[in-house]
């Protein structure tokens, strides 16, 4: 490898408080801390976030300082090392983990990183992966199989959330609800069969991501603005409701009436942020019903990647359904117009070759 990154990357950039991004040059980012890794960027998936900064919307206007570069989602090769990087090395396929952690507070150093009270993320708080190259701490790299799909690879981070959700409570063999289908519910359909759940019931209001949601393993399907979700799902598990809820959707609605079809002494886990206040009978639905619920934040760090892992390596998945669009990282724009249509799974974005 050629150790000269003295020229300029193609890069989408978050530049100004409004609508849109832009796509520019800058300088590879090849001053690295020695703690950090520089990475040739194969393949990177657009995640919700990405399309929360590009509309500019409450949310990324609270949030984001800009400029920066967008993008979290990615796999490609380690091309330089700092100088005390050990845990990675030189055409290593890495992945990232987006949460740079403390490692220094309490969750962090009892086990729970994913809860850290110091979290920064790549792509909102540093420089992105919506670039030729990045740079991250060598920490949040996530060596892969040589031989995996580097086009499979970049979608683990979402996938990770997916599992994380899906694997929190025991679901072989058992009756599982997965409400809103967007590319992470849809990788939840896809986790919970390849976990073995018994009836996999998934509710989604887009028609085209119902349809995915069925390919992917879906045996009952619910639209909510054509049928009674409770009444279905409680026709469709016996009376008693869903032993487990993976709650994708972060609609109102939807969360007040996954608390209604979730079986007593059943699982919630919540992954889905909602914009409003959830309204719910607490002591009817969460205290004389048993129930457990979940917060899911992020990936545990690195068990669910290993879990990830699991599932990629032994090809348990259908990353080709998952997976529906692919564009040149300079047409970004058609990936975000897509989006706003709501008629996709994952969109992933190609650098380089512009
Ligand atoms: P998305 O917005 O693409 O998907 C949400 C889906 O829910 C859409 O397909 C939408 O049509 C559907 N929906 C809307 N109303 C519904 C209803 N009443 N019933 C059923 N489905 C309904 O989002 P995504 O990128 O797939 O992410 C899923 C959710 O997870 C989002 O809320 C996102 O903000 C959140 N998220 C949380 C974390 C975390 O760490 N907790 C990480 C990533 C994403
Ligand atoms: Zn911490």
């Amino acid at each position: 490898m050629e150790d000269n990154f003295d020229t300029l990357m193609t890069c989408i950039v978050k530049e100004k408080p409004e609508v849109g991004l832009k796509l520019t040059k800058k300088k590879i980012p090849s001053n690295l801390e020695s703690h950090e890794v520089l990475i040739k960027v194969n393949y990177t998936s657009v995640c919700g976030t990405d399309y929360h900064i590009y509309v500019y919307d409450d949310w990324a206007k609270k949030r984001l300082k800009l400029p920066f570069t967008a993008g979290h989602e990615f796999s490609g090769e380690v091309v330089k090392l700092g100088s005390e990087v050990t845990r990675v090395e030189i055409g290593d396929i890495v992945s990232a983990e987006t949460h740079i952690i403390c490692n220094t507070c309490e969750f962090c150093l009892r086990g729970d990183g994913h809860i850290c009270e110091n979290t920064k993320i790549i792509g909102v708080d540093t420089d992105g992966c919506f670039a030729e190259y990045v740079k991250i701490p060598a920490m949040n790299c996530f060596i892969n199989s040589k031989d995996a799909n580097p086009l499979h690879l970049s979608v683990q981070e979402p996938l990770g959330n997916a599992v994380h959700t899906m694997a929190h409570f025991p679901i072989e063999g058992k009756d599982v609800v997965i409400t809103g289908c967007g590319p992470i519910g849809l990788m939840g359909v896809n986790v919970a069969k390849a976990y073995k759940a018994k009836k996999i019931i998934a509710v989604e209001v887009n028609e085209y991501r119902l349809k995915l949601a069925k390919e992917l393993g879906a045996d009952v399907v619910i639209n909510p603005l054509k049928e009674d979700v409770v009444a279905r799902v409680l026709e469709e598990t016996g009376g008693r409701g869903a032993d487990v809820v993976g709650e994708f959707s972060g609609n109102k609605h939807a969360i007040e009436q996954a608390f209604e079809y979730v079986k007593a002494g059943g699982g919630l886990s919540l992954l889905g942020i909602p914009s409003k206040d959830i309204e719910i009978d607490l002591a009817k639905l969460i205290v004389f019903k048993g129930l457990h619920i979940y917060g899911v934040v992020g990936r545990r760090i690195y068990e669910t990647w290993y879990q990830v892992k699991d599932l990629v390596d032994n090809n348990m998945l259908d990353f080709d359904k998952i997976i529906t669009h692919t564009f040149k990282l300079t047409e970004y724009q058609k990936a975000m117009d897509l989006m706003a249509t709501g008629n996709c799974g994952k969109i992933v974005l190609i650098p380089g070759d512009e």
